[in-house]
């Protein structure tokens, strides 16, 4: 449902990929690692069609649910309010609603928070109210940027195993960026790495290959 052939972005002079290649089978859990400044939020910008790459080809099929990195909780909206806000985009019943909030909330640890405003949330709220938001437009595709990101590891726990859940029970394709190789390796089916070495670590590392090369010589 995703397939990125041979594409380039830059901003500016700043090159964030040459040339990228990504395939995401429906129904796949997949996972993107690579170290900070490596394009990986970039990457899923261009995926959910937020901004146009320099060459290459896009294919999305299927409509997309984005959790951002940065949180975008509207700050003058209530927990309800923001979470339920995809469903009442799609006209859902106010008293449905309130129900699945309800449902859901607890699920996610914030039973109780229904009318704090995003300011009166610890990050790690916030970021799980994202998540439910996100969850709740109940696209075919979800893109989660650092879903758990600033959670301890007990909740951490909690959430990767309802997303489990969810997928299981959904079968939405879902690609998740982490910094956590673990996360990785018990949330997805495939994990593709962005690996990008700085221009000065390359120019070291070339230096003392060469210097090897010279070694085997003598
Ligand atoms: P992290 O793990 O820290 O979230 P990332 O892999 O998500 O990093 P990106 O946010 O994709 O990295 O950024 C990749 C590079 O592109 C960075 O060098 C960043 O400064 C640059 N960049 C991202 N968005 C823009 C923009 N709108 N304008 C200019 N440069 C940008
Ligand atoms: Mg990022």
């Amino acid at each position: 449902v995703i397939s990125l052939k041979h594409v380039g972005k830059s901003f500016g002079e700043m090159v964030v990929f040459e040339d990228i290649s990504l395939h995401v089978n429906r129904g796949e859990i997949v996972s993107i690692l690579g170290s900070s400044g490596s394009g990986k939020s970039t990457l899923f910008n261009i995926i959910a069609g937020l901004i146009p790459i320099d060459h290459g080809d896009v294919i999305v099929k299927g409509t997309v649910g984005y959790m951002q990195q940065k949180d975008l909780l509207l700050p003058w909206k209530t927990v309800s309010a923001n979470v339920g806000l995809p469903l009442k985009l799609k006209g859902v019943e106010k008293e449905d609603i309130k129900k699945r909030i309800e449902e859901y909330l607890p699920l996610v640890g914030l039973e109780g928070y229904e009318d704090k405003f995003p300011f009166q949330l610890s990050g790690g709220m916030r970021q799980r109210a994202s998540f439910l938001r996100t969850l709740m437009t109940s696209e075919e595709i979800f893109l989660l940027d650092e879903a758990f990101g600033s959670l301890d590891s007990i909740t951490r726990g909690q959430m990767q195993k309802w997303l489990l859940e969810m997928k299981r029970e959904l079968d939405n394709t879902v690609v998740f960026i982490t910094h956590d190789i673990d996360e990785a390796i018990l949330l997805s089916d495939r994990i593709y790495v962005i690996s990008k070495i700085p221009a000065e670590i390359k120019k070291e590392i070339d230096v003392d290959f060469h210097k090897d090369d010279k070694n085997k010589r003598l």
